[in-house]
């Protein structure tokens, strides 16, 4: 057998990123393949067996994510006669740091890492290898979020969940019925998360607008050449429909692919993400264990657009000579929320005030063109519409947040990044509180 047969296609080609790049610059080359097939399993493990002969590799699974997929990706690879460590996580695993040092070990010595899952499990394999300068090949088994194809992992360091870098899979192996029957809850996470890049990259915009930054329409025009296979399927979504779902899946590749083409140095997530980190890194302070990632940014997606829909109504000329009050009463308040954890927060809060200060003489330049941009994100009920439409429902409850946890969010989350996002532009004009308490009332 030839090497030959065992590519697959790109998710997103280099002549795409050729063909959507604005910006001129450096973009790293999109690696990820995928092969998505009932056969996934003996596919994987013909490719290895060609590539790596029967050397040693770790399959990373829980027990959830064995019974679906790992079991089958096992039997394949000692099919091929290849030697297999498997490290079953317990159930409901977390990634942290303790975790992702055991998979290290774990993984030392052996070819590759293949995970086996979605979230948690994906993350720490991908860490491991990252850290371990390994290769890694991922098998999803829920369109759950967008990061088994993103350049981040997220680990929980001394109780704080991080966003740490880390390189993405170089093959991914899916089984669509296994996608698509993922729990409804997982497909609506996901589907929250892919629509993120819809505010996040308006984020990013604005933030380049204001700061000479290197914005690229790259993301966002891959983006808008899936979003129709998903945005417009909700319902379908929801029954698990295989076009819809798998639509929904590989938006949420391309959007992690999008994510590691705009760099280290561009954001890879805008305000919407910052409330989704912001309770995250509450949990050792209010014991709430966090929602989904994708129900939490989904959340962040409806704070974003409604202080987007106010900024647009206003007049830029009004906003000098707010920055310092801003940015102190925010500063104020760290200590009381953070205990133990203030001193971090209050440092990457400090890392944007020369910015936020900057902010008094640059809205009112820039305002007519950035109010172009806010008035092309759609309404914070035109989303929430669309998360309910999966068929669960989408709420305070559902997300287990307290009114008084979200409004502290909604407040504060801008403090614990030094990235500027729309909460920074929502606070400085003043429409900050107005948007929090709208976005609580649809949430009620
Ligand atoms: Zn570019
Ligand atoms: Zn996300």
């Amino acid at each position: 057998m030839s090497a030959q047969i065992h590519e697959h296609p790109l998710i997103v080609t280099p002549s795409l990123c050729r063909e959507f790049c604005s910006c001129g610059g450096e973009h790293p080359a999109p690696g990820a393949t995928l092969y998505s097939g009932a056969d996934a399993a003996t596919v994987l493990a013909a490719d290895y067996r060609a590539l790596h002969g029967t050397r040693e590799l770790l399959l990373l699974s829980d027990p959830l994510t064995h019974a679906v997929a790992g079991a089958q990706v096992l039997e394949a690879l000692r099919g091929q006669g290849v030697a297999v460590a498997h490290l079953l996580l317990d159930d409901e695993p977390s990634a942290t740091e303790e975790l992702a040092e055991q998979v290290r070990a774990a993984a030392r010595g052996k070819q590759l890492i293949v995970a086996v899952g979605a979230g948690t499990v994906n993350d720490l394999g991908k860490y491991a290898a990252d850290r371990n300068g390994m290769r890694y090949w991922a098998v999803p088994t829920a369109p759950s979020m967008n990061g088994f194809t993103s350049s981040i992992a997220a680990v929980k360091v001394k109780g704080i969940k991080l966003t740490v870098p880390a390189a993405p899979p170089q093959r991914l192996y899916a089984d669509p019925a296994v996608v698509c029957q993922a729990p409804l809850k997982l497909r609506q996470a996901g589907f929250c998360d892919v629509l993120a890049k819809v505010v996040s990259d308006v984020d990013w915009r604005c933030d380049s607008l204001l700061f000479a930054g290197g914005y690229c329409r790259l993301p966002s025009t891959l983006m808008a050449g899936v979003e129709k296979t998903y945005s417009e399927h909700p319902e379908e979504i929801g029954r698990g429909e295989p076009d819809a779902v798998m639509g929904l899946f590989h938006g949420l590749l391309v959007s992690g692919v999008a994510m590691s083409l705009a760099g280290s140095s561009a954001p890879a997530s805008g305000g919407e993400h910052l409330v989704s980190h912001f309770w995250d890194m509450r949990e050792p302070l209010t014991g709430r264990i966090p929602e989904l990632h994708g129900l939490q940014v989904g959340a962040g997606i409806l704070l974003s657009t409604a202080c987007y829909a106010r900024l647009a109504e206003l007049d830029g000329r009004s906003l000098a000579g707010r920055a310092e009050a801003a940015y102190a009463a925010t500063a104020a308040r760290i200590p009381a929320i953070w205990g133990g954890y203030a001193d971090e927060v209050a440092k990457q809060f400090l890392g944007k005030r020369e910015q936020l200060l900057r902010f008094d003489e640059l809205l009112p330049r820039h305002w007519a063109e950035l109010v172009t941009h806010f008035r092309q994100v759609r309404s914070a009920e035109y989303f929430l519409d669309l998360f309910r439409r999966t068929g669960l429902d989408f709420s305070l409850t559902t997300l287990k947040l307290s009114a008084d946890e979200f409004l502290l969010a909604a407040r504060n989350g801008r403090a614990i990044r030094s990235r500027i996002t729309v909460l920074d532009l929502a606070d400085h004009a003043g429409v900050l509180e107005d948007a929090a308490e709208a976005t609580l009332a649809l949430l009620s």
